[in-house]
């Protein structure tokens, strides 16, 4: 069984790299989908909408018409600055495939036990930046668990 919800939000950025455009900063109509894989309860259902769209409100509501800026990009985080314009500090190049990285793990660290307990067995988020392409990143629940596992006692991976 899979179930998704879609989400949406306006934001700007830009990849001061880039030559193609994109190192301009510009708009997007974001679109996500958030797709969630397992079996269904005896009630006929995976997880509640509601519980996914309380766990991504806040960091939607952030990046609603925001600026999504890395911490590398010190020209912008100025420019902002004198603009004091609402913005969202990552510590990575905001291409679609590092925010829909992003946005599985955060979806992780706030709601594993969450999507654990619905025996939800993989995330797949799928981000849209245009209406023709879209990064997607697929996880399973297992995965997220030994990560998160590894991070908390970083000496099990020594050993
Ligand atoms: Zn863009």
């Amino acid at each position: 069984m899979k179930v998704a919800k879609r989400f949406r939000w306006e934001g700007a950025h830009r990849l001061p790299w880039h030559t193609g455009g994109c190192q301009n900063l510009h708009g997007h109509s974001y679109q996500m989908w958030v797709e969630l894989k397992g079996e269904a309860d005896g009630q006929g259902m995976l997880i509640d909408f509601k519980d996914i769209k309380k766990v991504l409100s806040p960091l939607i509501n952030a990046w609603d018409h925001a600026v999504l800026v890395a911490d590398s990009d010190h020209e912008l985080l100025q420019a902002i600055s004198i603009l004091k314009s609402k913005h969202f500090i990552l510590p990575f190049d905001t291409t679609s495939e590092n925010l829909c990285e992003f946005i599985v793990n955060f979806l992780a660290a706030q709601a594993l036990d969450l999507l654990e307990q619905h025996k939800v067995s993989s995330i797949n988020v799928r981000l849209q930046e245009t209406e023709t392409c879209y990064a997607e990143h697929e996880v399973t629940v297992l995965a997220l668990r030994l990560k998160k596992k590894e991070f908390e006692n970083p000496e099990v991976v020594k050993s």
